[in-house]
């Protein structure tokens, strides 16, 4: 079975599209989205249309929790609290119910999805440490678990007592050892923030028994144009190019 991951879309229709048309290409059997499909981007309903009609499983994300006032946006910065309200005004209800509609984790053929970490997921916690990965890691009894949230693609390998970071560059696998565990954060489909401005997703191929990133270029000075247009924060353009 083979199964794309998509996450933090963020409204970013250009990079949706690039990255829905790379998966096409691929022998996929099925998408699953890990949230943050609104917030940031110019394009939230096309795309929050878009995950509804080929994910087969969505998670909800803090952003999207944002857009729908379920979430108080005072730990935000002021961009993404600017983005937050413009998403909120610009949400119609389709993409309300949907959103609406999304659990915050799913467990899916041994896989552990959720948006941000599987230790109590509504508190959004980043994983950026060992100690934090450690302590995630033993929040879930799966050998597998996928993540986004950070916008910064990595795998995370447990064994034994011993936890390790592995690089998940573009079209380079990283295998998955039946007796280890894992944390893998699929990166960002449309706000990347590894300083690669590349639109990216990941898949996970359980009979090869491998993980693997997509890095794909992307027309940028398209959203960053409708970002400006639609008078959302220009630095919210700026930064798509740069990749922060
Ligand atoms: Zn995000």
């Amino acid at each position: 079975m083979r199964t794309a991951f998509i996450s933090d879309i963020h409204a970013n229709l250009d990079a949706l599209e690039m990255v829905l048309a790379d998966i096409a290409k691929q022998e996929t059997d099925r998408i699953v989205c890990l949230g943050d499909i609104v917030g940031y981007g110019p394009d939230p309903n096309p795309c929050v249309a878009r995950v509804r009609d080929v994910c087969e499983v969505t998670v909800v994300g803090n952003h999207d929790y944002a857009a729908l006032g379920r979430i108080d946006t005072l730990g935000f910065n002021e961009y993404a609290r600017a983005a937050a309200e413009w998403t909120t005004s610009a949400l119609d209800k389709d993409s309300i119910a949907f959103l609406n509609s999304l659990p915050l984790k799913k467990v899916l053929d041994g896989m552990h999805l959720v948006h941000a970490s599987p230790m109590d997921p509504e508190r959004w916690t980043y994983i950026l440490s060992y100690q934090e990965a450690k302590r995630q890691l033993g929040a879930f009894p799966e050998q597998i678990c996928f993540v986004g949230h950070s916008h910064l693609p990595i795998v995370v390998e447990e064994e034994g007592e011993e936890i390790r970071a592995l690089p998940f560059s573009s079209d380079v696998p990283v295998r998955i050892h039946r007796d280890r565990r894992y944390l893998v954060n699929v990166g960002s489909v449309g706000q990347p923030r590894d300083r690669d401005p590349r639109c990216g997703y990941a898949w996970y191929d359980s009979e090869a028994r491998a993980v693997m990133m997509r890095r794909l270029e992307y027309p940028i000075a398209n959203v960053q144009k409708k970002i400006v247009d639609a008078g959302l924060p220009p630095f919210l353009a700026q930064r798509l190019a740069d990749g922060v």
